[in-house]
């Protein structure tokens, strides 16, 4: 995988999906650097649900809406592994949900998901104005978790696939991510005999959840055009950023959001 290109506003570094920016809506790869947390969250962490001191959740809070001029917290779900999509509106705001999709259609709110090697998904409607942010570990991606999600986009903003952008950000790459063979198995149930989701190496296999992801989004109707790839291993560039496998467990989650205006 690539040299990540790197982005930088007041010391956040971060990556920005070229076709999203065309759109000009407000979005982020954030990376690991730019925060106020110490090791293992160091810097730019996000997740509370571990033992980073909330003092320092908050800064890194206030960094980002400074930089990106947006609402933070951004909102966020309780990340569970599985297929489910929470729908963000007026209704539900203050909702915590267990769901690895959020989607809206509020004018301002950031929507976002905490990664650490998993992939990070962020799609836009421009054509009925709406956003989602997905997760997508290895148990998501077989789930089809970013397909689902264009079908509750289709359900609750009467979205077409066809018009959707969506790109995908850093996770642990091909290069870092041997599987077994029970994880190896539910890549072919869900994405057959695809080479470019599953490759056999010396031992076992190596799974792309990235490939595998762009499998699942075209599968769910979008146009290959739409879907921007960012080649960046989270484990080959641990420096940069979280990574869980790399770090055997012990370290941050980096955020990925994107708002409407
Ligand atoms: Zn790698």
């Amino acid at each position: 995988m690539n040299e990540p290109q790197m982005q930088n506003t007041n010391g956040i570094k971060y990556i920005s999906s070229n076709l999203l920016e065309r759109t000009g809506v407000v979005h982020a790869f954030l990376s690991r650097v730019g925060g106020a947390s110490s090791t293992p969250f160091d810097t730019l962490n996000f997740d509370g649900r571990d033992t980073d001191k909330k003092e320092n959740i908050a800064e890194n809070n206030l960094r980002l809406a400074r930089a990106f001029g947006i609402t933070a917290p951004v909102a966020t779900v309780n990340q569970v592994h599985g297929n489910s999509v929470f729908l963000l509106d007026p209704s539900t705001v203050d909702a915590k949900a267990e769901a690895d999709a959020i989607i809206t259609s509020m004018k301002g709110a950031a929507v976002g998901v905490l990664t650490a090697d998993c992939v990070p998904i962020l799609v836009l409607d421009p054509v009925q104005k709406a956003v989602a942010a997905i997760h997508a570990g290895w148990k998501g991606t077989v789930r089809l978790i970013a397909k689902e999600t264009v079908e509750a986009m289709r359900a609750n903003f009467n979205s077409d696939a066809k018009d959707l952008v969506a790109a995908i950000g850093p996770h642990i790459g091909p290069c870092c991510y041997s599987v077994g063979t029970e994880v190896a198995d539910e890549f072919r149930r869900s994405f057959g005999e695809n080479p470019a989701c599953l490759k056999p190496t010396g031992e076992g296999a190596s799974a792309d959840l990235g490939e595998a992801n762009v499998s699942a989004l075209l599968s769910a109707g979008l146009k290959k055009e739409n879907i921007s790839f960012e080649p960046v291993c989270t484990s080959c560039n641990n420096g940069l950023f979280f990574s869980y496998r790399k770090e055997n467990g012990r370290t941050g989650r980096q955020l990925s959001f994107i708002a409407l205006r």
